[in-house]
């Protein structure tokens, strides 16, 4: 009886409280109390420090009207990692550690930062609860905690990932992403196979720009021959679960050129189930009979989806994402709620280059709706793939919402960006990465727009 008559006060303080008022000292005049959390108030809350949370929030700071603690970022993690880069890493182009920085070190003083996880939502309520139970509430709501990676999904994956000896690794975890690098170098002859799933995953493309570096580098090696693969000492296949090479057309024609030209074998709708020794257990719709493979190297990309906390939430749709306009990036149900990114049900392809996009449209609409305002800016579905062809060279696949280009360098050079060139090449490798930390992190960088403020 006490002990909610206590809550129930300490939420009337934070309630009644003007913005940031920490609570704790409602909950020290009842000492005796031991369950009750400080309830803080932001104007802002974003959940989640990664491309998206940063990239928003930097941007909502340097609109002028936010002050010390206005704005709250909370986020688990020690590190950011710049995951574009893990291909590269994979490619033997760059090194892991260089592509990540300390979480904190990217985050403006001017914020309160909660290294801490949240774990549930109160939308009704405007709050949030943290991974430590305390509660956080908010005036406007940013979710934007991108997605998981569902090792489970291929039984026997963790293990052989874990093994340094077995040759199986993937490009989409900071631990394997310099493994694949060695088993692509430790591959003399034999077997190598490069899988996708079905179902969304972070940046599509990657799981073969890996194997199209990997290809390169037996090329140079002498132990693969595009014009005659069945002889080279190395044999590639991707086997991916999804029907075609690439979702947007007039890449996936160029890809699929590409894949006959240089001898890849295709397998479509193989989507992996099992990892066991080295054989591997595909699974195809409408088959009963699997379909199992030797390999003397996996590359493996497990399946992703929305993180529980998320997908169990009254922010989700169906699949679990959180549940936005395709246009304004508002919740559907909630108007002070947004999200963009991975975590979002945004129907683009899940890159840092659609967030550039995407983060001055939620921001501007989050802006004019504390103003009282209509959200009028609308997001296209610009997302964008530099899809590694060989060492090299980028095919610079740039397209919007219903899979139609829109291509930077078409409009401005008029050239074709299906064709793989050396300059994306140096875009991708060194350009992107470049602006990601001294910009984009910092809510300056607009994509193919260039520079905001
Ligand atoms: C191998 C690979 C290659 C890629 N290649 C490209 C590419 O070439 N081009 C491109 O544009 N994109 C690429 N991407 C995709 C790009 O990295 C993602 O789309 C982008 O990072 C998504 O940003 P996000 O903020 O939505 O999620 P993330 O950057 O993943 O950040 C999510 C953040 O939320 C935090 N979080 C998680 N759970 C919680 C919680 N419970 N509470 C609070 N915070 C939480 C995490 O710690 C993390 O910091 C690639 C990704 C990978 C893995």
């Amino acid at each position: 009886m006490f002990q909610v008559r206590t809550t129930s006060a300490a939420r009337r303080v934070a309630n009644c409280s003007a913005r940031f008022t920490v609570i704790k000292s409602a909950s020290r005049g009842f000492a005796t109390v031991s369950n009750i959390s400080p309830t803080r108030t932001h104007r802002v809350v974003v959940i989640g420090g990664g491309a998206a949370g940063l990239d928003i929030s930097h941007k909502l700071l340097r609109s002028g009207k936010f002050s010390q603690d206005d704005i709250a970022v909370i986020d688990p993690a020690i590190w950011h990692h710049y995951q574009p880069g893990w291909t590269l890493v994979g490619g033997g182009l760059k090194t892991k550690e260089e592509l990540r920085r300390p979480l904190n070190s990217l985050v403006d003083p001017k914020f309160k930062f909660y290294n801490d996880s949240v774990a549930g939502f109160s939308p009704k309520d405007n709050s949030i609860t943290l991974g430590n139970g305390d509660k956080v509430s908010y005036e406007q709501l940013v979710v934007v905690p991108g997605i998981s990676i569902n090792y489970g999904s291929v039984k026997g994956l963790s293990e052989a990932l874990a093994d340094p000896k077995s040759h199986v690794s993937s490009i989409y975890n900071y631990d394997t992403c310099d493994k694949t690098f060695d088993t692509i170098q430790r591959l003399h002859k034999g077997t190598a196979i490069f899988t996708q799933p079905a179902g969304p995953i972070k940046c599509a493309g990657a799981p073969q720009k890996i194997m199209w570096l990997a290809l390169d580098h037996w090329k140079r090696a002498g132990l693969y021959d595009p014009s005659n693969p069945s002889s080279s000492a190395v044999q590639i296949s991707f086997m991916t679960g999804m029907p075609v090479m690439f979702g947007v057309a007039k890449y996936n024609a160029a890809l699929e050129q590409l894949r006959k030209e240089r001898g890849v074998e295709g397998y479509f709708q193989h989507d992996l189930i099992s990892i066991d020794g080295n054989k591997a257990t595909f699974v195809l719709p409408n088959e009963k009979e699997p379909v199992i493979k030797q390999f003397d190297l996996l590359h493996v990309v497990p399946k992703m989806g929305p993180h529980t906390f998320v997908k169990n939430s009254a922010l989700a749709n169906e699949a679990g994402y959180v549940d936005v306009d395709d246009g304004t990036t508002r919740h559907k149900k909630y108007p002070n709620v947004w999200s963009a990114g991975d975590a979002s049900s945004l129907p683009t392809s899940k890159t840092a280059a659609a967030i550039t996009s995407q983060s001055p449209v939620l921001v501007h609409n989050l802006l004019q709706s504390l103003e009282g305002k209509t959200p009028e800016a609308i997001y296209d579905g610009y997302a964008s793939c530099p899809l590694l062809t060989e060492y090299g060279k980028v095919l610079l696949a740039e397209f919007k919402y219903g899979g139609e280009p829109k291509e930077t360098f078409g409009d401005w050079f008029g050239i074709d960006q299906a064709i793989p060139r050396r300059s994306f090449y140096y875009l991708k490798k060194n350009f992107f990465p470049w602006v990601y930390y001294n910009h984009m992190v910092k809510g300056t960088w607009g994509g193919p727009k260039g520079w905001t403020n």
